[in-house]
């Protein structure tokens, strides 16, 4: 879709608000003045939203645009952002249109050349990604797992071999469950961070290997009966083998070809004297292939 620099249609303006995702402090001074000066506020849910702008003493107009209503609430946004008017989109926690409406009319107003301003702010995948440890040069957000254990098993099987840092939205509900798939879909071992309830009293931020995760959350209930929770993977690394030299791997390949994988890798290890652990993972890597 091709935008004009700076060339827009009307004087209106879609601001985008990100909005605190626990901790009402969490709001820049821009987001709140913006909130104060604008024609009107779209929010995901008007009690939600007003219980922020009376913690910041801003009183505005506001109007509802949710998942059930976005079309039709943003036909009427757009007509008063054509009359010029300055209207703030905002969600009930963190950056409007991730994971939340606004899409739609975003959409809508890049096509009709309406200028959009978004303001930077809370973004809980954004938030538990910078404390998690795991690496953050290349990452890719999946929102929410599916919820259909089936749909959601295909996901992470097309995912396992994907070596970017994965972001994951996640229920408590499911969030067992879903640790359970991961070590079955990826790999027991596979690092990953749960970032539960961040900015909240009961914040934690935990890494482990999948398996280890699963019986840290078993533990004890509160772990994961409540409250909001982000799921961070590690990427998949290749395989760095160092006790598997090209003997080994040759030893393992001539064996292969009358032996079971399993067997070839146990008679090689014995051979070579390395640990077989080391010589099944490449054999994995390799034969996935
Ligand atoms: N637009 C929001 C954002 O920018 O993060 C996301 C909205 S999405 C409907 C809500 C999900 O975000 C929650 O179910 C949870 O997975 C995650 N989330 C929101 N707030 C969180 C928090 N304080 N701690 C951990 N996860 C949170």
């Amino acid at each position: 879709m091709e935008k004009k620099v700076n060339s827009f249609n009307s004087t209106g303006i879609l601001y985008i608000i990100p909005t605190p995702i626990g901790n009402l402090s969490d709001i820049t001074y821009r987001a709140v003045e913006t909130l104060k000066n604008v024609n009107l506020i779209a929010a995901e849910n008007i009690y939600h939203t007003n219980i922020l702008l009376q913690h910041y003493n801003v009183k505005n107009i506001l109007i509802s645009l949710n998942k059930d209503n976005e079309k039709t609430q943003s036909h009427y946004v757009i007509n008063k952002l054509k009359e010029g008017k300055k209207i703030a989109l905002v969600s009930d926690a963190g950056t409007p249109v991730i994971n939340d409406p606004g899409y739609f009319l975003v959409k809508k107003c890049c096509y009709l050349n309406i200028k959009i301003v978004p303001l930077p702010g809370p973004c809980a995948a954004i938030t538990a990604l910078s404390a998690s440890g795991i690496s953050t040069n290349r990452f890719c957000y999946e929102g929410f797992l599916p919820s259909k254990k089936k749909i959601r098993c295909d996901l992470l099987n097309s995912l396992k071999k994907e070596t970017r840092t994965m972001i994951f939205y996640e229920s408590k509900h499911r969030i067992l469950e879903s640790i359970r798939d991961i070590i079955e879909k990826i790999d027991e071992n596979r690092h990953l961070v749960v970032a539960k309830e961040i900015t909240k009293k009961w914040e934690y931020i935990y890494g482990a290997k999948a398996n280890v995760m699963l019986s840290w959350l078993k533990k004890d209930k509160n772990r994961y009966n409540k409250g909001e929770i982000v799921i961070i993977i590690d990427g998949f690394k290749e395989l760095k083998n160092q006790d598997v030299s090209e003997k080994v791997i040759n030893t393992f390949k001539i064996l292969r070809n009358f032996l079971s994988s399993k067997q070839s890798v146990l008679i090689a290890s014995k051979i070579h004297k390395i640990k077989k652990n080391n010589l099944y993972k490449y054999a994995i890597t390799k034969e996935d292939k």
